[in-house]
């Protein structure tokens, strides 16, 4: 082997066999805890699984704890650094899942099966191994007598498919975080062969709103028409909104994900993606990204009406009408000033606005930097030489709203690569490759050395 020259000790991603197999045991039996919200929710036992196993693995049992919450749970295990004085690194990931119906999968959802080179199972993808690579990095490190200089916190929340409770907590005892490396997800691509493609970290999130729109009025006899009407009225107003385009914007972020992704995409998006980077004024750019359902949500806000009722009998005047515009705001904008904006568009003093967002914070773009960029790029390669790593800016709510709203930089960066064709995270037939655990959990050891040591 004289010809591989090792540069650092996590060069060779086949040096961790005992944490590789161990990251795909727990991910097998973290998969068979059915944890979904409700009667016989089983995410405290899938924590008390990590907790034994981190202590088995060397954390004092102190310091790994677990926090009941209705019927789920959350649970911190703190590794003290060496320097008191340094912010802690705090991993973040999710032990819930979305819930499966047996009956409509090809396996059960909650027995792990390996077939054909992927583990099966609700919460493979999202996010039981990402969890598991975390654990067993952990203990690793600790098998290797490595010494952290910051505090690393591992938080793992217990309804992050559902209200958040848990993760709003853990982001409150934990605001004094350096920085939250978010592994809920896949960031990283494989093309139909199963080559890397690129990996895509994600840095800010679109903040999530619902606005309900209501119209009244007296209603009466259908054969006495008169004006207004309520649910024309509303309508109305719909028609505008519907019209109504806004600003376009451009963050650091997005220039960085527009210029690096441009050579993945079709010459015309390409050549707008490009030219919006360098003017997000740029008419024709920011016509072609937005009538293109990939890019219109990275070029700016963007609002629809998902939902609409009104009236009570087919022979009576209405005497309400209703609707909800869905919002998917650019980082950096207060829910408020969204819905008067939109308030602006109605035109109509009639039309009632009601911010009814549940479980939502908004949040601004974590910044680019420096050293999570370089300790990103470096673990990626170790065991996906030369695959682009760029930024990326997510259009779904995660975990890290909850931290970024802390003012605590957070950032998606799970190592797990995926084919298109396979992303069912959510869906049927949940997988993921188990040739990830190799690559990935050498990516956890070098992450998490980079940015503690
Ligand atoms: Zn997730």
């Amino acid at each position: 082997m004289a010809l591989m020259s090792v540069s650092s000790a996590y060069a060779k991603p086949a040096d961790h066999e005992q944490a590789d197999a161990q990251a795909l045991d727990l991910a097998k039996q973290a998969i068979a805890l059915r944890s979904v919200r409700g009667p016989d929710n089983q995410a405290p036992r899938v924590a008390a699984l990590f907790k034994s196993a981190l202590v088995a693995g060397g954390f004092n049992d102190a310091d790994v704890t677990i926090t009941p919450v209705d019927d789920t749970a959350f649970l911190i295990a703190r590794w003290k650094g060496r320097d008191p004085g340094l912010k802690p690194l705090v991993i973040s990931g999710h032990m819930d899942v979305v819930e499966a119906r047996p009956s409509d999968w090809e396996r059960d959802p909650f027995t792990p099966v390996i077939e054909n080179g992927l583990l099966y199972g609700r919460g493979a993808s999202d996010m039981k191994l990402d969890d598991a690579l975390a654990v067993a990095a952990l203990i690793e490190l600790k098998r290797e007598k490595y010494q952290p200089r910051r505090d690393i916190v591992l938080a793992f929340s217990g309804d992050e498919e559902t209200t958040m409770k848990t993760t709003g907590m853990l982001a409150g005892q934990l605001s004094n975080a350096e920085m939250v490396l978010n592994i809920d997800g896949t960031d990283g691509l494989l093309d139909p062969e199963g080559k890397p493609q690129y990996f895509n970290w994600s840095g800010a999130e679109k903040t999530y709103a619902d606005f309900e729109l209501t119209v009244t009025s007296p209603g009466g006899h259908s054969s006495r028409p008169y004006d207004p009407n309520a649910i024309t009225q509303l309508a109305a107003a719909l028609v505008r909104i519907g019209h109504y385009k806004f600003e376009p914007e451009l963050s650091e972020l997005t220039r960085a994900y527009f210029s690096a992704a441009a050579r993945y995409e079709s010459p015309e998006i390409a050549a707008a993606m490009r030219a919006f980077a360098a003017n997000p004024a740029d008419s024709r750019a920011i016509d072609v990204l937005r009538a293109n359902p990939a890019t219109i949500g990275k070029i700016g806000t963007t609002c629809v009406a998902t939902m609409i009722n009104g009236g009570h009998a087919l022979n009576a005047l209405p005497q309400r009408a209703t609707a909800n515009i869905n919002c998917r705001i650019f980082p950096g904008h207060p829910r408020t000033q969204i819905m008067q904006e939109l308030e602006r568009v109605a035109a109509d003093p009639a039309v009632h606005f009601k911010d009814v967002t549940v479980g939502g914070v908004a949040t601004e773009a974590s910044p680019i930097r420096p050293d999570l960029v370089e300790a990103i790029t470096k673990a990626i390669h170790i065991g996906y030489p030369g695959v682009p790593v760029f930024p990326t800016m997510s259009a779904g709510a995660s975990d890290s709203m909850w931290f970024r709203n802390q003012h605590i930089p957070s950032y998606g960066v799970s190592p797990l690569f995926i084919k298109d064709s396979d992303r069912f995270s959510h869906g049927l037939n949940e997988r993921v490759p188990v040739a990830d655990v190799r690559p990935s959990l050498a990516y956890m050891l070098s992450m998490l050395i980079d940015l503690s040591k």
